[in-house]
């Protein structure tokens, strides 16, 4: 059965090994620099989300120890200091952005007590298109989708795909809920805005049980070494709720 790993990241850059919270938010430039290497050494095949939208439909036969890599909010430190090293090992990677905040900073972090970090402008995330990485949507404010109203998240939704299209030139197939935040009615208005999978934080595994639209994923934090790393691709992770799935 195709089952793939999908690892979620933030900001990758000069940052102490130990950061006191949200280290989940950080990964040290050298640690990825190791991680990435690790997975080739271990026999993983990074793959893109089209890729594995195909596996996992058991439209294509998936490569070996199959991981999707992506990178939430867009930071400027992605294409400092991500994309030049994923580009070393010609891994695909996939670039959530806040449509609204282009060229802004992640000020939604504020209230956690975390200085806001500079997210890609309009011309930095072509860059990354043209480069060959995939740029998916991660709404237009980043807000809790499962705690505003039905226009709200359409609107979220819709509007954001709409703008990163028209900075791209390109289709955006592919939705990042932020905070994993996400509930049936987020789902379906993923599904109405035309969005061909939509990601979350639930740690586990994605089989072709799972709807495209709720694909698990397992987030890297701060303490990772490679071979932390390498055992939570190896770790089954059980999601701590349930997953959402359209009937
Ligand atoms: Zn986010």
């Amino acid at each position: 059965m195709s089952r793939i790993n999908l690892l979620m990241y933030h900001q990758v850059g000069d940052f102490p090994t130990r950061m006191p919270s949200h280290r989940g938010q950080y990964c040290h430039r050298p640690r990825f620099a190791a991680q990435m290497a690790m997975l080739k050494r271990c026999g993983y095949s990074v793959i893109g989300l089209d890729a594995a939208v195909a596996g996992l439909r058991g439209e294509a036969t998936l490569p070996a120890r199959p991981v999707v890599l992506t990178f939430d909010d867009g930071y400027v430190d992605f294409l400092e200091c991500a994309a030049p090293i994923l580009k070393a090992h010609g891994y695909p990677a996939t670039v959530y952005a806040v449509a609204g905040l282009l060229g802004q900073a992640s000020s939604w972090v504020e209230p956690e007590g975390l200085r806001p970090a500079p997210l890609m402008n309009a011309a930095q995330l072509r860059q990354v298109h043209e480069m060959g990485f995939t740029v998916g949507s991660h709404t237009v404010s980043h807000p809790r989708l499962a705690q505003v109203d039905n226009r709200r998240v359409a609107e979220e939704l819709t509007i954001s795909k709409r703008m990163l299209e028209d900075v791209l030139g390109s289709r955006v197939d592919h939705l990042c809920y932020p905070y994993g935040s996400h509930d049936i009615r987020a789902v379906h208005a993923a599904a109405d805005a035309g969005y061909v999978t939509g990601t979350t934080c639930a740690r586990a595994i994605a089989t072709p049980a799972d709807d495209l639209l709720t694909l698990p994923r397992k987030p890297v934090s701060q303490g990772n070494t490679a071979f932390g790393v390498l055992w939570k691709l190896i770790a089954k992770n059980t999601p701590r709720h349930p997953p959402i799935r359209r009937s």
